[in-house]
């Protein structure tokens, strides 16, 4: 169903983007979009941004760093996602405020970021008494081992072979158990599976300090865009899932599943995707989408009938900007925000935003 109305004078506080990688490396690769690059995308009015601590770059000098570059170079409002890797429980106590919480991965044990579940659990009864949210990446890394050495990555669609629903599923099922045990603040990036968000909702009763977000890539794209040319530029994890599952996650957005959309904005160059073209496991895993999420949520959905505009602002804009307490008293037309429509390929393959 498409609907008649035209919703882009609407008045809205602008986009806020809880879920942004930028101006830093990961894995060993400088992403292509620094802060200086966010600035450019009208009515970004925040964004949750992620510290990664490398072994050459603790993470308290790391944040310090990102901090003053952020305040120099991007005028809207910033949350930081910690993510310890040597540094331990004291010293990480120190970094905590207002504007922080953490961030870990039950996967990618090349790069160092791997927690056990045990692990996890020992960070929630460590941090007992002050909770700072945790932001956990759930795909279990058995699973992910199991299906890798079954399916060689030979073609950019093995990709949904080797990281499966089936280990988001478990990963998400013990995260949950650990949250609702310790009555802990979880929060689940980019949920992709919707079983994954049925378990979330079943959860939410038990401990409703639980939250979940989901992308616009798992709502508007399916497995099909990693066959074909170029299509080793699309891969991030967890991969583009079937176009069955995609439907059932449009259906769950509108029915209020998710706490908020955000983009999991992860772009590296194409010079650096293509040089690992022919090797695939080594090519970086992250895709574009903050510069034109918004547009593409109002053109396929909104305008389809799909999800109300007022879930549009309150998935990209209000509830995120909640949780992260980044409230801000702008208004901006949705007009000025939707036209950064880009095309589709280019997006998927870089940004300068
Ligand atoms: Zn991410």
């Amino acid at each position: 169903m498409r609907t008649d109305r035209d919703y882009s004078k609407l008045l809205v506080p602008g986009l806020v983007d809880f879920h942004v990688h930028v101006g830093e490396r990961i894995a060993g690769f400088q992403l292509r979009d620094g802060f200086a690059d966010l600035s450019k995308v009208k009515g970004l009015a925040g964004i949750g941004v992620f510290v990664t601590e490398e072994a050459s770059d603790p993470l308290s000098v790391k944040l310090a760093r990102m901090r003053k570059d952020a305040a120099r170079n991007y005028p809207g409002k910033v949350f930081w996602h910690l993510t310890p890797v040597q540094t331990v429980i004291e010293d990480l106590i120190p970094l905590l405020a207002a504007d922080t919480d953490l961030k870990f991965y039950t996967t990618y044990k090349p790069a160092g970021l791997y927690r056990s579940y045990a692990e996890i659990e020992r960070w929630m009864q460590d941090l007992e008494g002050i909770q700072p949210r945790m932001l956990i990446h759930c795909e279990d890394d058995e699973i992910v081992s199991e299906s890798s050495e079954k399916h060689p990555f030979r073609q950019p669609s093995d990709h949904c072979l080797r990281r499966p629903e089936l280990a988001e599923l478990k990963a998400v099922e013990r995260i949950l158990e650990l949250a609702v045990k310790h009555d802990y603040p979880v929060h689940i990036v980019h949920v992709s599976a919707p079983r994954g968000a049925l378990l979330i909702r079943e959860a939410k009763k038990h401990c409703p300090k639980i939250t979940c977000e989901t992308a616009p890539h798992y709502l508007l794209r399916n497995e099909k865009r990693l066959q074909g040319k170029n299509a080793h530029r699309w891969l991030c994890s967890p991969p583009f899932r079937s176009e069955e599952s995609r439907g059932l996650m449009v259906e769950l957005a509108a029915d209020g599943y998710f706490d908020l959309i955000a983009s999991d904005h992860c772009p590296f160059s194409n010079d650096i995707k293509d040089m690992y073209q022919n090797d695939l496991p080594k090519v970086p895993c992250g895709i574009p989408g903050l510069q034109s999420m918004i547009s593409d949520l109002y053109l396929d959905l909104v305008l389809k009938g799909k999800l109300s505009p007022e879930q549009l602002i309150r998935l990209t804009m209000t509830s995120p900007a909640a949780l992260m307490g980044l409230e801000s008293a702008d208004q901006y037309q949705l007009s000025d925000l939707i036209s950064q429509a880009s095309e589709p390929e280019r997006s998927g393959n870089y940004s300068t935003c």
